[in-house]
């Protein structure tokens, strides 16, 4: 009697415990459209994050919010338009700045998902300011290991600048370089994974590559593979993109060896196109085809994004093609984590749960919104299938992506209404926005130090 006491409280107690998955978040750094095998890539096999994909939803029409670093993880981090908290633009490295990073007053992701009962842990590139007060133990990570800055050297010992040598971290305190970078990341994602397995909370990690964005180095093994691409430039971009391939599938492994693959939800996005960098060869080594524009940009070369969402327990495998957004990525796992009571009003995100069931056939999103370089700058809103791209004062260009999806026609002179209509919708949009409070550096020398108020 007591037995069955026991397992049909253990019944009852199992689907409240199942119900709950663990999160985990991949973010790639300037990686090209089509640089994945997924993607359409030619010359990159990515063997690894192509089995993730035929595990996922593969998001066809998946964005960023912003076609560069910082402001895209900030979106990620808070799933609202940045630049309504003036989040437009990257952080320098000024360990005195008390403003360049991601405000105080935001709630973060995992704050939130702290809140919902998960052990988070970050690791990787942060990006969303250098002073303590931003640092990811005070925003709501558990757990951080990486390096603190937009990007860094790959092999330790490196020379650069400052941000890209400063030592990597853990929790706050200086933690040497060990291995090529994206390995080193990769051991740590899988160490979260590992010593979080079997306990009774379920955890959270955000996994943050600064792969493959520059410098330009890579491991010999994989340089070797690609003995066949002439361009030296594309080659160690190719041997970047499968070194990463490579750690996501070892961290895919350890999800499968400690049995927890089943029950966890896994995002996969790069935090922006591929940037349209001129080797000394003349070409260039990322792809974004068949897309126009590359990172920094608000065609859709710059924030449209590869984009994967997988949970084996409860998420068919297949292709979404409705828009959806990074920013969504916050209130969907509060969802999952049957947490929604804790989603915060002030989201531009929501949560895609029942759109990528099937059970709500509508568009999760009626209109999304891009901004560079604050008011009067470049905006780029889609409503539908429709995008509006206006680059400073120059006049509107409008497109159809539903069967240009390389926004090569513009109809703006064939479609003044649609055009007048979307204007308008970006001047509403605007009034929720503020002015960037931090500009990016330039050429990569920090920005002069701002005064405090
Ligand atoms: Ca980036």
């Amino acid at each position: 009697m007591r037995s069955l006491l026991l397992l049909a409280t253990l019944l009852l107690a199992a689907p409240a415990f199942a119900a709950k998955p663990n999160v985990l978040l991949i973010v790639a750094d300037d990686l090209g459209y089509n640089d994945l095998g997924f993607q359409g890539s030619t010359d990159i096999p990515t063997p690894n994050l192509d089995k993730l994909a035929a595990q996922s939803l593969v998001c066809t029409n998946g964005y960023v919010s912003h076609p560069f670093c910082s402001p895209t993880r900030a979106g990620i981090m808070t799933g609202r338009y940045q630049q309504r908290f003036g989040h437009e633009n990257n952080p320098a490295w000024l360990p005195q700045d008390t403003v360049a990073g991601l405000p105080l007053t935001e709630t973060t992701y995992p704050q939130l998902m702290q809140k919902a009962g998960y052990t988070t842990g970050a690791v990787g590139k942060w990006h969303l300011g250098a002073h303590p007060q931003f640092h990811p133990n005070k925003r709501g990570f558990d757990e951080y290991f990486g390096a603190l800055g937009g990007g860094h050297q790959y092999f330790p010992g490196d020379k650069g600048g400052v941000e890209y040598t400063i030592p990597l971290n853990r929790n706050g305190k200086d933690e040497p370089q060990t291995k090529y970078l994206t390995e080193q990341f990769g051991d740590e994602a899988s160490s979260f994974i590992g010593r979080h397995a079997g306990e009774s909370k379920p955890w959270m990690l955000y996994l943050a590559f600064n792969a493959p964005h520059t410098p330009l180095q890579a491991p010999q093994k994989w340089l070797d593979k690609y003995s066949q691409l002439t361009d030296k430039n594309r080659q160690t971009y190719a041997a970047m993109v499968s070194s990463m391939d490579e750690a996501i599938g070892a961290v895919l492994m350890q999800l499968d060896t400690t049995k927890q693959r089943d029950n966890t939800l896994i995002y996969f996005v790069s935090d922006n196109g591929g940037p349209n960098l001129q080797a000394k060869s003349g070409s260039n080594f990322t792809s974004n085809a068949p897309l126009r524009g590359a990172k920094g940009m608000v065609y859709e070369g710059g924030m449209r994004v590869p984009f994967l969402v997988s949970w084996p327990a409860k998420i068919k495998p297949g292709k979404y093609e409705q828009p959806v957004i990074a920013l969504d990525f916050l209130p969907t796992s509060l969802a999952a984590a049957d947490s929604a009571d804790l989603t915060p009003k002030n989201l531009d995100g929501v949560n895609l749960l029942p759109f990528l069931s099937g059970e709500e056939s509508t568009a999760p999103h009626d209109t999304l919104f891009w901004r560079t370089g604050g008011p009067g700058g470049n905006n780029a809103i889609r409503r539908g299938t429709m995008k509006l791209v206006r680059l400073g004062k120059a006049e509107p260009e409008l497109y159809d992506l539903s069967t240009d999806i390389s926004e090569s026609k513009n109809l703006a002179a064939e479609k003044p209404a649609v055009v007048q209509e979307l204007v308008a919708a970006i001047a509403e949009w605007e009034k929720g926005t503020i002015k960037p409070i931090f500009e990016s550096p330039k050429q990569g020398k920090p920005a002069a130090k701002k005064k405090k108020k």
